[in-house]
């Protein structure tokens, strides 16, 4: 589980998360929904201890692994190299297990290309394919489909929720309202640093329209 209690933190004198307090199941996916902004990077980020909170706690067993927003792909470094400089466990199975997962995410034909040659869709899986072979326990995804056209975004809504079906706790910070209800268990909503709104996108008939109401 991942347990954020009263979490806050101040840039330049100025509150971005004011209190924050949330839970995330083992292998549940929450949505952090909210104008932009409103802190969602900076949530992401002190949970994956990029930022310092200022008070508060974040708590949770094993480790976290950061997608970050446009991927970050090295763009002098092939795919399989982008995979194999990421993590710092090495072993002489590393190879093996790259090949492996690009081939799980249906990218082992691009493994020698560069990231310019691959599309946004192809480049998200490969930022994937980089933070799952960290091992994490919870994955942190921050704009996962900014740039990604509507059928992409889709792509990346079935990949996410296969990689995610009983094994890890995601994340999701996203601007894409319907991105979020579908591939979310939970959805929070942030504004002006504090969580104005926490819904289950199922048990709601319309959720786009319901948070859409907290944009105004
Ligand atoms: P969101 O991801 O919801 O768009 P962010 O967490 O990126 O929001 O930003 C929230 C606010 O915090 C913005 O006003 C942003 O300018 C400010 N902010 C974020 N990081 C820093 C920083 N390192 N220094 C100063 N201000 C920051
Ligand atoms: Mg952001």
């Amino acid at each position: 589980m991942l347990k954020v209690s009263n979490v806050s933190k101040s840039f330049n004198g100025v509150k971005i998360l004011d209190n924050i307090s949330l839970e995330v199941l083992d292998a549940k996916i929450l949505g952090l929904a909210g104008p932009s902004g409103s802190g969602k990077s900076t949530l992401l980020r002190c949970i994956q201890k990029l930022e310092t909170a200022d008070s508060g706690s974040i708590e949770y067993n094993g480790k976290t692994g950061f997608m970050f927003q446009d991927f970050q792909l090295f763009p002098h470094m092939t795919v399989l190299q982008n995979l194999l400089y990421a993590p710092s466990i090495g072993g002489k199975n590393l190879k093996n297990r790259a090949i492996s997962l690009l081939k799980d995410l249906g990218i082992e034909f691009k493994k020698h290309e560069y990231p310019r040659s691959l599309s946004g869709g192809q480049k998200q899986r490969v930022a994937l394919a980089r933070t799952l072979i960290t091992d994490p326990d919870i994955i942190l995804c921050d704009e996962p489909t900014s740039g990604l056209d509507v059928a992409t975004t889709n792509d990346v809504v079935q990949l996410l929720k296969s990689v995610n079906v009983n094994t890890i706790t995601m994340v999701i910070a996203s601007h894409d309202l319907d991105f979020l209800t579908k591939i979310s268990d939970t959805i929070v909503l942030l504004r002006n640093g504090q969580i104005v709104t926490n819904i289950n996108p199922c048990d709601i008939s319309d959720p786009i329209g319901y948070l859409k109401k907290y944009y105004k």
